[in-house]
């Protein structure tokens, strides 16, 4: 009996300290798991205070390798920390936003990109905000320091590689004096363009019979001027609803070589849905108006939520996988929020898709004008229908944590012209009018092109 005894409190001696040991083994295991996406040196914090958010925007844009060099710190230590199990943001391919005929002038598929240089722009801000690799950019702006002097209104354009390296860099200082920039080797070289073609003005006037690409294009326009039309009025118009017998009259200025042209301007656009005119009219600031000088434009929140949000990663088409070393592109921002936070729409659209979508999980897709689509994923909570409107910050979802993610949070993605861009620093659509002599300006261009818009040739006089 003494022996059981002794062997029994012996076994229990031995259990005691094994299940302890196991349970504060658990316990340190789960506080880990937990803690580790909330430690604050894996993130970098974007309060979403009126005040910083502009202090954050306005250091993207700063122009001195200094901005430059902080970004950068910041961004390879997000990518090298990620875990590679990283939670994946990819809706199925069957779940796209479906692309119709005006998204097909739109959208360029090939990998360039055309914008027009706002207010506050710097050439190195509006480059990684489309993400294109950062040693290109600050080789390009070291080389040519020129390029710090963008006008309001200028065209430029540029094309990457598939790694988002910068192949080539197009600026127009004027319709005849053209800079291009093209990487060889480790260098950028410059080649000056002078276009030799004579401007003249094209008038085109006609009725919608049965859409307006194939009608436009009946009137001779080409896709990239009809595209420029339905960007000027996404806000006011949506070209899909124009019916039979809808007029319009375009103004374009053309670069004729003999009988060709290749490069044009549109400088006014008037069209008539029913009984309701749309007018979008060039200014000088290189945007385009209505009649009055108002805005054709609408604005948008910077984020989709309502508080602050710590950003658990940033966007980097440009992400390596460290283990695996390959690029998995990280088209959005992670705001790391906990299950439930409402999720808001950043501006007027409609939405395109809300459905469950593989490792995207409760997945929304909004279209906002013609060139702006947005996208949340890993919701827990879907609270919209596809082809429902909403207003700039309706509660669209809740967000959590399905699909496949290591975590709660909302991956929020945005689109311009088909492109993901950084939706943190990119330059969002601004509800702005002219005033002043600006206003003045444009208002007497206006005056004198308004004939030139009629439907005379269309409505033969009764
Ligand atoms: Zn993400």
């Amino acid at each position: 009996m003494q022996q059981i005894d002794s062997s029994d409190i012996e076994k229990k001696d031995l259990k005691f300290p094994f299940i302890t040991i196991s349970v504060v083994f658990i316990i340190i295991i789960s506080f880990y798991l937990l803690w580790r996406p909330l430690n604050p040196e894996r993130t970098i914090y974007i309060p979403l205070t009126p005040q910083v958010q502009t202090t954050v925007i306005e250091n993207h844009q700063l122009p001195s390798a200094v901005g430059n060099a902080t970004i950068v710190r910041l961004d390879d230590r997000v990518s090298q920390e990620q875990e590679p199990e990283e939670s994946l943001d990819q809706p199925k391919p069957e779940d796209d936003v479906i692309k119709d005929e005006i998204d097909e002038v739109i959208d360029q598929d090939d990998n360039s990109v055309q914008y027009t240089v706002n207010r506050g722009d710097t050439l190195s801000g509006i480059l990684t905000q489309y993400g294109v690799n950062r040693n290109d950019v600050y080789l390009l702006t070291k080389q040519f320091k020129q390029l710090t002097n963008l006008r309001i209104g200028q065209q430029i354009s540029w094309t990457v590689d598939t790694e988002h390296n910068l192949k080539s860099f197009n600026w127009i200082i004027s319709n005849n004096n053209i800079r291009i920039y093209e990487k060889v080797n480790d260098n950028f070289v410059e080649r000056i363009e002078t276009r030799e073609g004579i401007w003249k003005p094209f008038n085109a006037q006609g009725l919608i019979d049965s859409n307006f690409v194939v009608d436009a294009k009946k009137q001779g326009l080409t896709s990239s001027e009809i595209a420029t039309i339905t960007k000027a009025l996404q806000w006011q118009l949506d070209f899909r609803r124009l019916k039979k017998g809808d007029k319009f009259s375009v103004l374009i200025s053309r670069e004729m070589f003999g009988d060709n042209h290749e490069n044009s301007q549109l400088l006014a656009v008037r069209i008539q849905n029913g009984n309701k005119d749309y007018y979008a009219i060039l200014a000088e600031d290189g945007h385009y108006y209505d009649k009055n000088g108002g805005s054709l434009s609408q604005n948008f929140l910077r984020y989709p939520l309502a508080k602050q949000a710590r950003i658990s990663s940033g966007f980097n088409p440009r992400r390596l996988n460290p283990v695996t070393k390959k690029v998995t592109p990280h088209n959005g921002v992670d705001f790391a929020v906990s299950r439930g936070t409402p999720v808001l729409s950043v501006g007027e659209g409609e939405v395109m898709i809300a459905k469950y979508s593989g490792s995207a999980g409760n997945f929304i897709a909004i279209r906002h004008g013609r060139q702006y689509t947005t996208k949340y994923m890993h919701l827990d909570k879907i609270l919209v229908k596809a082809g429902q409107k909403i207003k700039k910050g309706d509660k669209i979802g809740l967000s959590g944590n399905t699909g496949r993610s290591t975590g709660p949070h909302l991956h929020f993605e945005l689109y311009i012209d088909g492109k993901p861009v950084n939706p943190i620093t990119a330059n969002l659509p601004v509800s702005e009018g002219l005033t002043g002599k600006s206003k003045k300006t444009f208002l007497e261009q206006f005056k004198k092109i308004e004939p030139k818009l009629s439907f005379e040739s269309l409505t033969p006089s009764n």
